[in-house]
């Protein structure tokens, strides 16, 4: 059951492939030296699984979301980590939905041919946070130019990015009806924009995950950098998130099926008291536990797919397919180094790398107890708590 092959399988043994290519020691070293997995991203994007969700008509493979999933969850599982590229698969979403014509045509080929990276999304500000629609950062129309004055914080993969898709607020707050209109969503051309009104300052932190705060200080944007509707920006967004929330919770499962692999192989090897470790209850009950979650929430995983293949209103399958997902490879992980005891905090183990890595997920992109309130409320119809 652990490894049975499924209908996906096809999907899984190209991607190990390229996986392949990229060992532990790969990863170990670009983490010891903060360094971005280029050479692993480029085999990606060549090979064109990073343009997966990019329609046929304009030169993606028009993959599902479940075969997608199974892209992210096939690199976690062999070690690495989505999270230098995942933006890549799931951004460009916000032009194919909301996008014109023109933005399609002229952006969607060329991020699907590799020659543009769209891996970046400026929405949390510092002092607002998961408080979206508070956001300060305003797009002004002036002169037939969008001036942009503001700030953002924990903004990833921008020196890694061609393009940023920017949330920013068009229409004060105290005038619109509903907060959460008068938001308004831009394409941000990253080569123009740094010095010219755009400083970015990296943000150094707990995983080796390329982040940073943006300062935007009169930054001018052409008038048709706008994407979507004036006014209507965080439909945009949100259109874009239940891939983002859904591809993440893939990575958790390969993340947390790579600490399982990895923590069974040392129990039945490791003998302590003249027997493997894996023959005390102690070391297998909670790799059991483990799986059963892991298992849980791929189910979870693939009821988000489904609806989400099939147009259907996901947003609360896919947040809690992130939710468990996020839970139980974090789970994993907390079993995976107890079962090394102390060598899972040796480097060359990789644990202490994955175990650091994976649970950002509890806190990015959303945190747990904003999908808690999202299920009481929408849900449960239970009263909005914020
Ligand atoms: C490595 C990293 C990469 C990131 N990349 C991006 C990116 O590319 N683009 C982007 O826009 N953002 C990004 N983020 C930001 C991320 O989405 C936010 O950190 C996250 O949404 C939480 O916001 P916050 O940090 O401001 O926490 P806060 O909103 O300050 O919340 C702090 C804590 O309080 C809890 N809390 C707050 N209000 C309530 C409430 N009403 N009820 C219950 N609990 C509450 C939260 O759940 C959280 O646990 C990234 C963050 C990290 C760490």
């Amino acid at each position: 059951m652990f490894n049975d092959p499924d209908q996906y399988q096809e999907i899984r043994d190209a991607v190990r492939q390229i996986c392949a290519q990229f060992p532990d020691e790969y990863f170990r070293k670009i983490d010891e030296q903060r360094g971005y997995p280029e050479a692993f991203v480029d085999a990606l994007t060549k090979a064109g699984w990073l343009a997966a969700l990019i329609p046929q008509e304009y030169g993606g493979s028009g993959l599902s979301m479940a075969e997608a999933s199974v892209i992210m969850e096939e690199i976690n599982r062999s070690g690495g980590n989505s999270g230098a590229c995942h933006g890549q698969m799931y951004v460009m979403n916000t032009i194919v939905f909301s996008g014109s014509q023109a933005q399609k045509e002229f952006y969607l080929p060329k991020i699907a041919a590799g020659e543009l990276r769209v891996q970046s999304m400026g929405v949390t500000e510092p002092t607002t946070g998961s408080d979206t629609t508070k956001l300060k950062t305003t797009a002004v129309k002036k002169d037939g130019r969008w001036v942009i004055n503001g700030q953002k914080v924990w903004i990833s993969r921008v020196q890694h990015s061609d393009l940023l898709i920017l949330l920013a607020r068009t229409t004060p707050l105290a005038e619109v009806q509903k907060k959460s209109d008068g938001l308004s969503c831009f394409i941000v051309d990253l080569s123009k924009a740094i010095g010219n009104g755009l400083t970015v300052r990296p943000i150094l932190n707990m995983v080796n995950h390329e982040t940073n705060e943006l300062f935007f200080d009169n930054l001018e944007l052409p008038e048709d950098a706008l994407l979507g509707q004036e006014g209507k920006g965080l439909k945009v967004i949100f259109e874009g998130l239940n891939a983002e929330r859904t591809l993440i919770a893939a990575e958790c499962i390969g993340d947390g099926y790579w600490f399982l692999e990895r923590a069974t192989k040392y129990a039945n090897e490791r003998v302590v008291f003249d027997r493997k470790i894996g023959q005390n209850q102690g070391i297998q009950f909670p790799l059991a536990e483990s799986f059963i979650e892991l298992e849980a929430a791929s189910l979870m995983r693939w009821k988000a797919c489904e609806r989400i293949d099939a147009r259907q209103d996901a947003g609360v399958h896919a947040n809690m397919a992130k939710h468990l997902a996020a839970k139980a490879s974090w789970e994993a992980a907390n079993v995976c180094l107890q079962t090394h005891g102390g060598f899972g905090f040796a480097c060359e183990y990789d644990i202490e790398r994955k175990f650091r890595e994976t649970r950002l997920y509890q806190v990015a992109p959303i945190s747990t107890n904003m999908i808690l309130a999202h299920v009481a409320e929408r849900v449960l119809g239970l009263p909005r708590s914020f």
